[in-house]
C-alpha cells in the first residue's frame, strides 16, 4: 500500500470547451462517487501528520480572478457542498479598477468583492504573481532575482490590502518553472503547485519531461501524460511540486475524467 492518492482538477473557469452544462458534469461524477473538496489547509494538517482526511478527498483548483468563477463556479460548486482554490494573479485586477472596468457589465475578471464572496464561501486563496511571467524565461532575463521577488512581493502585497488574504500557497504560471522561482517560493509559502497539460514542462530556460521535474519514475503515458502517479497528491509528493489536471487536456472527456478519479483509490 503506498497511501492515500488525491486527485486535483484544474481549470480557468468557463470557457469555450468548458460549458456551464460540463462543469456541472463533473461535478455531479465526482459527487457520485462520494469525493469531497478539500483544501491546502487539511493537506497541510493531514501531511503533517496532525489531521485525518476525509475518505475520498479532491482539489478542485482554479488559477485567474475570471468573472465566471462568481457567476457560475461558487453557485454551482455550492449545490454539490464543494469548495475550490483559488490562485489570483493580481495585474489584470489592477488594470480593472485603474479604467473603470469593474462598472462594466461584461467585465472578464471579477470585483474585489466577488473575490470575497468566494473567501467568505471558504474557497483558498492562494499566490500567482502579479504579471503571470514565464518563470523559466524569466530565471534566464533575470539572474539577480529582483524582479521575481517583486512579483511575489506585489502578489502578496495587493492581495493582502483587498481581500486581508496572506497567501500561503503558490501556483507557478502557465507550464513555466525555475529553480530561483522554486527557491523564492520554499521561502515565501507553504506549497507550490504545477499544471498538468502534458509530459513536459519548460524549466529554466529549457525543457524537461514533468514526472522528471516531479520526481516520480516511470515512461509517460499513451494520453500523452506523465506517469499516473505524477498525477495524484501523496503525502510523499514534495510539497512544492504538487500536480493538477487541466480539466480541459487529458481529463476533458467524461471516461478519462472519471478513471482519473478511480485512480485515486
Ligand atoms: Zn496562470
Amino acid at each position: 500500500m503506498t497511501g492515500m492518492r488525491i486527485p486535483i482538477v484544474m481549470c480557468h473557469g468557463v470557457s469555450a470547451k468548458l460549458t456551464p452544462e460540463r462543469l456541472e458534469r463533473y461535478f455531479g461524477i465526482a459527487a457520485d462517487l462520494g469525493f469531497e473538496s478539500i483544501g491546502y489547509e487539511r493537506l497541510a494538517a493531514w501531511r503533517a501528520g496532525g489531521g485525518a482526511l476525509p475518505p475520498k478527498p479532491i482539489f478542485f483548483d482554479f488559477d485567474h480572478p475570471v468573472r465566471s468563477l462568481h457567476t457560475h463556479l461558487l453557485p454551482l460548486m455550492k449545490r454539490f457542498g464543494f469548495k475550490g482554490n483559488l490562485f489570483v494573479n493580481t495585474l489584470p485586477m489592477e488594470k480593472l479598477y485603474a479604467n473603470g472596468g469593474h462598472r462594466a457589465p461584461d467585465r472578464e475578471w471579477m470585483t474585489w468583492e466577488e473575490l470575497g464572496e468566494l473567501k467568505a464561501a471558504e474557497w483558498g486563496i492562494g499566490a500567482h504573481t502579479h504579471t503571470h511571467p514565464n518563470l523559466s524565461i524569466l530565471s534566464r532575463e533575470d539572474p539577480t532575482g529582483e524582479r521575481l521577488r517583486w512579483e511575489f512581493e506585489t502578489n502578496d502585497a495587493i492581495l493582502k490590502q483587498e481581500l486581508g488574504v496572506q497567501p500561503k500557497d503558490f501556483a507557478f504560471t502557465g507550464t513555466s518553472w525555475s529553480r530561483a522561482a522554486e527557491d523564492e517560493v520554499r521561502k515565501r509559502y507553504r506549497f507550490g503547485r504545477l499544471w498538468i497539460i502534458g509530459a513536459t514542462y519548460e524549466a529554466d530556460g529549457g525543457s524537461i519531461r514533468y514526472a522528471d521535474l516531479a520526481g516520480v519514475p516511470g515512461p509517460d503515458e499513451p494520453d500523452g501524460g506523465p506517469p499516473l502517479a505524477a498525477r495524484y497528491i501523496t503525502k510523499a509528493l514534495d510539497a512544492y511540486r504538487l500536480p493538477s489536471m487541466e480539466l480541459e487536456k487529458l481529463i476533458f472527456e467524461y471516461e478519462a475524467y472519471r478513471r482519473y478519479l478511480e485512480g485515486a483509490s
